[in-house]
């Protein structure tokens, strides 16, 4: 059994950028640099992570909504196939920060809860706003960057 890979990572990702940009509604003010991260899962396959600073007149719900239509789009969601020990997603697209401080409902918070402790998430996020305060902990996503930066190497001395 394999896994199945759906397409070259950094692909997806370039043609995700894409597909916001063309989104009515959304305007794309910068993409981050994309990276290369492990697996967090039981996954062989590599990832590529981003971050997208995007201005828009949807409430973070209906936002939600149409990132969960283009994370379909590109195949998300799709039953297993025969054979294959775990299917590899296509696309996540999370909601890391918005303009309006905390969202918490149900099936969205914001900022996304995770977010402090992926410097997947977190770096490229600081890329394309930096200086944007997390409501929360009231650190700058430049400043949360650096911080689990420093936790990496205090977790491999020697690496
Ligand atoms: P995951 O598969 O871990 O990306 O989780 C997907 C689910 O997380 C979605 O169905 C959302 O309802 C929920 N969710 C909660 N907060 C967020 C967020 N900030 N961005 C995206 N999805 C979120």
């Amino acid at each position: 059994m394999r896994v199945m890979d759906v397409g070259p990572p950094r692909a997806v990702l370039v043609a995700a950028f894409d597909a916001l940009d063309h989104e009515a509604g959304i305007a794309l003010y910068a993409r981050a640099p994309i990276v290369d991260s492990a697996p967090l899962g039981p996954s062989h396959r590599r990832y590529a992570n981003s971050a997208a600073l995007v201005e828009c007149d949807l409430a973070p719900l209906q936002l939600l909504a149409l990132l969960q239509r283009i994370e379909r789009r590109f195949g998300r969601g799709r039953a297993q196939r025969r054979g294959q020990l775990w299917r590899a997603r296509a696309l996540d697209l999370d909601i890391i920060l918005w303009s309006g401080g905390v969202w918490a409902s149900p099936d969205l918070t914001i900022p996304h809860r995770e977010m402090r402790n992926r410097s997947f998430v977190v770096e490229p996020a600081c890329a394309v706003a930096g200086a944007w305060r997390d409501p929360v902990t009231g650190l700058t996503l430049a400043h949360i960057s650096a911080r689990l930066g420093r936790k990496r190497k205090g977790a491999h001395p020697k690496g």
